[in-house]
């Protein structure tokens, strides 16, 4: 059985006392083995990232830029692949997988804009014949912890402009579906990245804690779930480090009396039901305004969802796959089960779908669930699953209370034909990224990614203008060139 490794200064390093197994969750069965990284492992990538460094912070940033543009042609050229590899090891349906590269190579495209990006500011004359400017110079060697759910698009969020920036990186993706970031890491080697700028070390917790310790990493960019976000900010900048760690979610869309129902109701299916609902950005609770609206939806999601069709990741007309491994099924069941016990209505259930040829595979229907209120388990916690809650409310303020008063504030929309009503919701919501009449409202590549209350970590956002700013720090140059043969006397007061 294949053994995955660690890509270490360009090369492929297989061996490890430790390994894992790596599943294809839509059979079930265990597909290729992984090595997990030691601390003498991590060292050997921090120390090749260190040794780049010096070369590649001097190397023009519209040189770094070419390698980006040449980077992007050879993702778009291997995209079959790459979905392929993501779909094998995470089970999402090719055209999910494709959409998913597509916003990763936006990424890089950004990331091509670099030279623009660090030309800085001057000003001349800002004292009598003085000179200042601000440029941004890189911070060294970087870290990067990724989730399984975006297997190629969280790590092009991070790495393409940390490099584009001048610094090298150490990325240490998640353990369930490690190949297509490995592929895709080699095919930046081909665009011409010399080796040690970009080390993709493979592992789990005593991985992670050596990049958390060691002082040679200057930052941290994290990307999983918040019990974990909120460790990695807090020992990150304990030990000094820069960090920006984004965690979990759980995303209302307030549906309005007024909504485009028909127009709404589609929305809502792909976006809680794509990806089994491991997204981010899913929606996860549907927050009717008045009990004609929570029928009404009730009924038009019950009749779209007799045509959700999941299955393995290789038949392309399936809408979504099966979730990441059997524990977090059990778990998403468990959730379920919680709901049902707690006096919720189960409309749709899924608890047993039958996908033909794949009785071992991870698989969950699309679930609904009635009268769920804010004390249910199902709905305090993130269920990371193919399920869409539905709570009935009798104001836009009670709903808007509701996801205010949520410990996550990643994502939320409003569906409605009142643009008053919108503005108002946009403008005073608690939560970093807001839809309207738009489902899913992940920022494009040039805006910045990031979540409100316990869905971030710190002060930046991720990618976009912003990773300029994490993945650089100012310096204020300030110059003067005193004409030859001039003698000043000190000045003790302060410079003005
Ligand atoms: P996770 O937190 O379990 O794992 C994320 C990373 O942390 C992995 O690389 C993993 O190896 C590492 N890790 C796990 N346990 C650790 C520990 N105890 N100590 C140190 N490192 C550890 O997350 P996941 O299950 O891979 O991904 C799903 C979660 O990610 C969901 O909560 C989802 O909402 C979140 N997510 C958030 C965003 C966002 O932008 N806010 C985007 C994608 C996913």
């Amino acid at each position: 059985m294949k053994t995955i490794g660690h890509l270490i200064n360009g090369t492929i390093d297989t061996q490890a006392s430790r390994t894992q197994d790596v599943f294809n969750p839509s059979t079930g069965e265990v597909s290729k083995q992984l090595a997990l990284a030691s601390k003498t492992t991590v060292e050997a990538a921090i120390a090749a990232a260190q040794a780049a460094y010096p070369a590649w912070r001097n190397t023009p940033p519209l040189k770094r830029a070419k390698i980006m543009f040449r980077f992007k042609e050879l993702l778009e050229r291997n995209a079959d692949e790459i979905c392929r590899l993501i779909g094998e090891e995470h089970g999402k349906i090719a055209h999910d997988a494709m959409g998913e590269l597509q916003r990763g190579i936006e990424n890089v495209e950004y990331a091509c804009g670099a030279p623009e990006l660090l030309k800085g500011e001057y000003s001349k004359n800002a004292g009598p014949a003085i000179d200042s400017w601000s440029e941004f110079q890189p911070l060294g060697v970087v870290a990067g912890i990724t989730p399984f759910n975006f297997p190629a698009m969280v790590p092009l969020w991070m790495y393409p402009m940390a490099i584009v920036c001048g610094n090298t990186f150490v990325l240490k993706p998640s353990e369930r579906n490690p190949s297509s970031v490995l592929f895709i890491a080699e095919l930046l080697h081909e665009a011409g990245l010399p080796p040690g700028v970009l080390n993709v070390v493979n592992g789990d917790k005593e991985a992670v804690d050596v990049l958390l310790s060691d002082a040679r990493i200057q930052a941290v960019s994290f990307v999983g779930s918040t019990p974990i976000a909120e460790y990695i900010y807090t020992t990150a900048s304990a030990n000094g480090k820069r960090c920006q760690a984004l965690g979990g979610a759980k995303n209302h869309a307030i549906i309005m009396p007024d909504a485009d129902m028909d127009n709404a109701v589609s929305a809502l299916v792909g976006a809680a039901f794509g990806s089994s609902g491991e997204r981010c950005m899913a929606l996860s609770v549907a927050v009717a305004v008045g009990d004609e609206a929570a029928d009404a939806l009730i009924s038009k999601m019950t009749e779209q969802m007799k045509n959700l069709k999941v299955g393995a990741f290789s038949d392309k007309s399936n809408d979504f796959g099966p979730v990441i491994t059997r524990a977090h099924q059990e778990k998403v069941i468990g959730y379920i089960n919680s709901a049902e016990q707690q006096g919720a209505t189960i409309v749709v259930d899924g608890r047993e779908p039958t996908v033909a040829g794949y009785d071992k595979g991870f698989y969950v229907g699309g679930t609904l669930i009635d009268n769920v209120t804010a004390e249910m388990t199902c709905y305090k916690e993130e269920i990371f699953g193919p399920v869409l809650l539905v709570m009935r409310v009798n104001s836009m303020q009670e709903a808007m209370q509701l996801i205010d008063d949520h410990e996550y504030g990643n994502g939320t929309c409003i569906f409605t034909r009142d643009g008053e009503a919108a503005r108002y919701f946009s403008d005073n919501i608690l939560v970093g990224m807001v839809g309207i009449n738009v489902p899913l409202p992940v920022p494009v590549a040039y805006h910045s990614f990031g979540g409100w209350k316990r869905s971030l970590f710190g002060d930046l956002h991720a990618y976009g203008p912003d990773a300029v700013r994490f993945y650089t720090k100012r310096k204020t140059v300030t110059q003067r060139w005193p004409s030859a043969g001039v003698r000043e006397g000190a000045q003790f007061s302060f410079p003005s």
